[in-house]
């Protein structure tokens, strides 16, 4: 796998023998808005290996409205994080899936330090690619950002040009509509702005030392966001590189 190898060296050094078989792995950390989402499902295409978002896990599951669905909708709706034990079981029942042999990218998860030494156990991480975005773009971003209610792909309304960072709007073609599948484009119940400071207050506590975990593994790859997603050739550059 030559795309990988720019971190083939980090990730030697912290490879067990079993892990070695494994596919290559990658993850993206990011406050919420920072476009790790969007950012994963356009690598995920370029690289031809799926992307894994646990909060898409869990908005399908409330959609199916079962009981495990109706706990999730409480914790999602105040934008609180999901107990480690029930999250990891949903993301490692998907990492089961035939689909992700060739490799796979993780959107959202892991998103605590015991997230991430229990995916440890079973998967070994080669690239975990960091975005960064200042906290103020990232509220803006993130309260004008629209999702169809049917397939989950993104939009954003906002147009920020603030010092270095200059983001254009991401429109659907057609106003309220999805380009990918015709569905309702739809503001999420947790993107309000009550609810975001609070989920980016749980970022900062929860997350954030996953960046010194992964960088002390020798695997982290850091990415300043200017553009939003049109800066995506470059991080592509980075992570093939
Ligand atoms: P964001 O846009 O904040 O990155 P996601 O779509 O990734 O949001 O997740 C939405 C919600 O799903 C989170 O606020 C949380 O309730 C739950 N969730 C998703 N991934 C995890 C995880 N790894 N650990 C705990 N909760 C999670």
């Amino acid at each position: 796998m030559a795309r990988f190898s720019a971190v083939a060296a980090g990730a030697r050094r912290v490879a067990s023998s079993s892990a070695a078989a494994r596919p290559p792995a990658m993850l993206f950390l990011g406050a919420p808005g920072v476009g790790k989402g969007t950012f994963a499902s356009r690598v995920s295409a370029d690289l031809g290996i799926p992307t894994i978002s646990t909060g898409d896990l869990v908005r399908a599951e409330i959609k199916r409205g079962t009981a495990r669905g109706r706990l999730l909708a409480e914790t999602n709706d105040r934008g609180d994080l999901v107990g480690d034990d029930l999250i990891t079981e949903m993301a490692l029942e998907r990492l089961e899936d035939d689909d992700t042999r060739g490799g796979f990218i993780l959107d959202g998860f892991p998103r605590t330090t015991a997230q991430a030494d229990a995916l440890a156990k079973h998967h070994k991480i080669k690239l975990a690619v960091s975005l960064e975005l200042d906290e103020d773009v990232l509220v803006e971003k993130i309260t004008s950002r629209r999702v169809c209610e049917n397939c989950g792909e993104g939009y954003n309304l906002a147009s920020i040009q603030r010092g270095d960072i200059q983001m254009e709007p991401l429109l659907p073609q057609r106003d309220g509509e999805c380009d990918k599948c015709g569905g309702n484009l739809v503001q999420r119940k947790d993107d309000t702005e009550d609810v975001v400071r609070n989920r980016l207050e749980v970022y900062r506590r929860e997350t954030e030392p996953l960046i010194k975990y992964y960088d002390s593994l020798g695997v982290l790859a850091p990415f300043p966001v200017r553009r939003g997603v049109q800066d995506l050739p470059e991080l592509l550059e980075l992570i093939k590189s």
